[in-house]
């Protein structure tokens, strides 16, 4: 998500004249897009404006004046503390609220006042106030809903993007045929909890995911459509067929877990058992055989106990995910956990997290290997680090290298899979 906002954010910056900068030192305008999920990420933000503000006073001693920006999530949770500890940070926006850019940069220009904030949970939708998307590539990124409802309480999403919203199935498909004209082979419609969309239709009827996905299966020259990130308890029936009938939806499903652990999940305030997410599984796997799983895990949630977490390795026993996310558990500040008893120390959090990790990588290196040999299609998104390299992803969104010019770039390739590494594949295109 916070890639797509980056997108739209470049997109909007361009409509004003502005072009993307060589360095960071050459730049006039510098935004951080910022993610509060995990402290980790949240205090990267401060180290990052830190370095940013040297920049700013060396630009300043040759006479250039240089505008710095923060938006996304730290600022919707860190609201003023942003600007008490960065007070040379010019403005701050969150998430719901990009799209005022323009007007902020035009007030900026003026006179440099106080640092302009904006971290209000406007009514407006920032999509009706966006230049049109624009393709990425072969790989687009479509946000088709935001916010989210349930409330785990581990959770940062629904106090830093709001209460769920869903985007108008004609906004979206108007979208996706753009980004299709433009080149796009490959289209991931993105939500916090994208599987719970409810966006209306012309008539104003609520129309659900499985019903965009059979009508964005219609575009043309669309070849391959994904959808992230989804809730397991929100899995209907009319999903799981599409899995079955639409060709072009990818045979890989991120569905994340977190804890293989019934008390846990019940602490979570998941609205899942593990059981039920099995059911969930075995019944994805009846549509479509091929499907790989991925998953997300936390680890040393409070109260988890030696069993809680040997419950989790038990789940990843038996799915057998082909790739997974997998964190220690982050106290964050106004959640319900950060004030639960038995918080986890952090030397067991690392030994659980490390003892997963080995697991969930173990499966992965197998799923991997076993492609070797393979003929697998590929969608090169990017150059590679050596000259006359590509990188793209198969449909299992698998990494994959191999030798090739800058004409199959943005294109579908058929390669054959020769090496696989725990995080990559090399191969070489069919018949070469
Ligand atoms: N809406 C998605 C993803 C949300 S955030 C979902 O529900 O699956 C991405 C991942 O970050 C979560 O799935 C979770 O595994 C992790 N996460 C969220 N809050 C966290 C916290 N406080 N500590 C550690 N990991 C966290
Ligand atoms: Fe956060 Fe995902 Fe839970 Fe929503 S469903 S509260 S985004 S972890």
């Amino acid at each position: 998500m916070n890639v797509y906002d980056s997108h739209r954010i470049a997109s909007i910056l361009r409509h004003l004249g502005f072009s993307e900068a060589s360095s960071l030192k050459n730049a006039d305008l510098i935004i951080l897009n910022t993610c509060h999920i995990r402290e980790k990420a949240a205090e990267k933000v401060f180290s990052d404006l830190g370095r940013i503000e040297l920049i700013k006073q060396e630009r300043a001693q040759e006479g250039l004046s240089t505008i710095i920006g923060v938006v996304g999530c730290v600022v919707q949770a860190e609201d003023e503390q942003i600007v008490k500890r960065a007070p040379y940070v010019d403005f701050a926006l969150g998430p719901l609220t990009y799209h005022r850019l323009p007007e902020i940069l035009a007030q900026i220009g003026r006179k440099r006042q106080e640092p302009l904030i904006d971290t209000e949970f406007p009514a407006e939708s920032k999509f009706d106030y966006l230049p049109q998307n624009t393709s990425s590539g072969g790989c687009s990124y479509l946000a088709i809903q935001e916010g989210c409802n349930n409330f785990c309480t581990y959770c940062v999403v629904p106090y830093t993007r709001g209460i769920e919203t869903s985007r108008p199935v004609e906004d979206v498909l108007k979208e996706a045929k753009t980004l299709v004209s433009e080149g796009t082979l490959e289209i991931n419609l993105l939500g916090q909890n994208v599987n719970s969309y409810h966006g209306t239709d012309a008539s104003g009827r609520e129309r659900s995911l499985a019903y965009l996905l059979n009508k964005i299966n219609e575009i043309e020259g669309l070849q391959r459509i994904r959808y992230t990130t989804s809730y397991p308890a929100d899995i209907t029936e009319e999903l799981i067929d599409c899995h079955k009938n639409i060709k072009k939806l990818m045979p890989y499903l991120h569905l994340p877990i977190q804890s293989g652990s019934d008390k846990v999940l019940k602490a979570m305030n998941r609205r899942h058992t593990s059981g039920q997410y099995l059911e969930i599984i075995a019944k994805l796997r009846e549509a479509n055989p091929l499907l790989g799983f991925s998953s997300d895990f936390i680890v040393g949630f409070p109260g988890e106990t030696d069993a809680d977490f040997e419950a989790t390795l038990d789940i990843v026993n038996k799915v057998k995910f082909i790739q997974a996310f997998s964190f220690k558990y982050s106290r964050r500040a106004g959640t319900p956990a950060a004030l639960m008893p038995n918080q986890i120390e952090e030397k067991v959090k690392k030994q659980r997290l490390d003892i997963l990790q080995d697991l969930l990588f173990s499966y992965q290196l197998n799923f991997n290997k076993e492609t070797v040999g393979k003929i697998v299609p590929v969608l090169f998104e990017s150059k590679g680090r050596h000259a006359g390299q590509l990188v793209g992803r198969t449909p299992y969104m698998q990494n994959l290298h191999a030798e090739l010019g800058k004409e199959f770039l943005n294109k579908i390739v058929n390669i054959k899979v020769t090496e696989a590494t725990t995080n990559s594949l090399s191969g070489q295109q069919e018949g070469k």
